[in-house]
């Protein structure tokens, strides 16, 4: 028999149910996975007891038949969600000591549903990177290669997942880290519509990209946690109000006459002729269940890095203000005066990556500079949600792949940072436009998993989900995992 932390969430759910074990022996057995696992550094704390009181209240109350579904089921949460009592890092020195005086609101509803948190998945410091090597604790591993990146920021919850350390993790998406780790660990990922998961509590990166969502092993596994995650916040001002549909009846509607748009520009010449490989066999599969294929535009996509490399620093600079060595985090010592306290205080609190951020966005916000770049920018940012809705006017949803390629080696692209911006380049334009986007797993190149991208209109993440799921009932991709995990 497998060990419990091998049964995909569905699998969990129905055993607790049945009785088949308890909340407390799923729990350990998570936990003893994170033990044995200590090298792929995923996490940055573990909150055992934490997660053993919430899996022993789990089995009262289902011994008392009053347990909510997902009581006692583990999580791990991103450690860029505020949690109560535990440490919040952020992936920074700057955060080495901070503890959060309340819940982010994706953490209070994960509560609230009865999940056991397992602890805080390591991540690039303040959400900044696309290999998971910024972090302030150390490069996570991909389980798939220990030399290999995860992909970033949400390397760990990517990492944690693929490698059975917990059955769900949150994440966090700005211009792909939720869809781009997950390709790379071969998991399946889903930043929902801007504004669909509350942002409260979820420190910020880059606000008017940033969303909240998750990291699976199925489309089914997500419509179950998205359910718990997403709905209107009236804490958060870009929160939404639109209803919450069930995810889990979408998920099984036959994909007949579904009209799938292909982006030409994300299937040119760049594309390696190993990724059109993978992509062809789901656009078979796809094709094979009903749905057809059409070729469409987006005019302006070729702009989406250099915008999106303006904007998130930009209003990451403005954001990042507040770590002054006064209110939040690290204080140097000793300061001379205040401008020294802050100097220092920013100087030895935040990492590399940071500073070139905080650098590039003053920069973009400059008087002189600002209408150059920062205004152009959110005018290409315009262009570009235009591009999409146009497309949406013709197919009703869009397939492309998540990474231009497999995960690469650890420190082969830290010198090299407009190397790693390129990484992002099917993502970030789902991001400009507060679009939901979805990576799924498409198979294998060279023996390490790629996913493919769903992209669709605001708010139709249950088309996402009912399009992977279909997918991944006639393919097995989803189900391959690291050797001996
Ligand atoms: N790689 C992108 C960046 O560094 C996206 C990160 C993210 O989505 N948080 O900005």
């Amino acid at each position: 028999m497998s060990t419990l932390n091998s049964l995909s969430l569905i699998e969990q759910i129905n055993g607790l149910a049945a009785g088949t074990f308890s909340a407390t022996e799923l729990v350990k057995a998570h936990l003893d996975a994170i033990d044995r696992h200590r090298a792929l550094n995923a996490f940055i704390t573990v909150t055992p007891e934490l997660a053993l009181d919430a899996a022993a209240r789990a089995d009262q109350l289902r011994a008392r038949g009053e347990a909510t579904e997902l009581a006692g089921i583990p999580i791990a949460h991103k450690d860029l969600f505020c949690t109560e009592g535990v440490l919040t890092t952020c992936g920074s020195r700057m955060l080495s000591r901070f503890v959060a005086p309340y819940d982010a609101e994706v953490v209070t509803r994960c509560k609230a549903a009865g999940l056991s948190m397992l602890g805080k998945l390591n991540l690039d410091e303040f959400a900044m990177g696309s290999s998971n090597e910024n972090s302030a604790y150390g490069p996570v591993r991909n389980p798939w290669d220990l030399d290999r990146v995860p992909g970033g920021s949400s390397g760990g919850s990517a990492a944690a997942v693929a490698a059975r350390l917990t059955p769900l993790a949150t994440a966090t998406d700005t211009g792909g880290s939720i869809r781009q780790p997950a390709a790379l660990t071969g998991t399946c990922g889903l930043k929902p519509t801007y504004g669909r998961v509350s942002r409260w509590g979820m420190v910020a990166y880059a606000s008017s990209l940033d969303q909240g969502g998750l990291i699976a092993r199925s489309a089914a596994d997500l419509a179950i946690g998205l359910a718990v995650i997403a709905g209107h916040d009236p804490k958060d001002s870009t929160s939404a109000r639109d209803l919450v549909p069930s995810y889990r009846d979408a998920l099984d509607s036959p994909l007949k006459g579904l009209r799938i748009g292909l982006p030409t520009a994300f299937f040119d010449h760049r594309m390696s002729d190993a990724m059109r490989t993978r992509l062809t066999t789901v656009i078979q599969a796809l094709t094979d269940l009903g749905a057809a294929m059409i070729e469409v535009e987006l005019p302006h996509i070729d702009h989406a890095i250099p915008a999106y490399y303006v904007i998130a620093p930009a209003e990451a600079s403005s954001n990042l203000s507040r770590f002054d060595g006064v209110r939040f985090g690290h204080r140097a010592a000793d300061p001379k005066d205040l401008n020294d306290l802050y100097t220092r205080s920013r100087g030895e609190g935040f990492g590399s990556e940071v500073k070139r951020r905080i650098l590039m966005g003053t920069y973009a916000l400059s008087e002189g500079y600002y209408e150059a770049y920062y205004k152009k920018a959110q005018q290409i940012r315009r262009l570009i949600k235009m591009d999409f809705l146009q497309a949406f006017t013709q197919c009703d949803l869009l397939l492309g792949p998540t990474t231009p390629g497999v995960a690469f080696p650890i420190g082969a692209k830290t010198q090299d940072p407009v190397a790693m911006y390129l990484e992002d380049i099917y993502t970030v334009a789902t991001n400009l436009a507060g679009l939901p986007g979805g990576s799924f797993p498409a198979g294998r190149i060279d023996g390490l998993p790629v996913g493919f991208q769903l992209m669709a209109p605001h708010f139709a993440e249950s088309r996402i989900l009912n399009v992977a799921h279909q997918v991944q009932q006639v393919t097995p991709w989803h189900h391959d995992h690291p050797e001996g995990l």
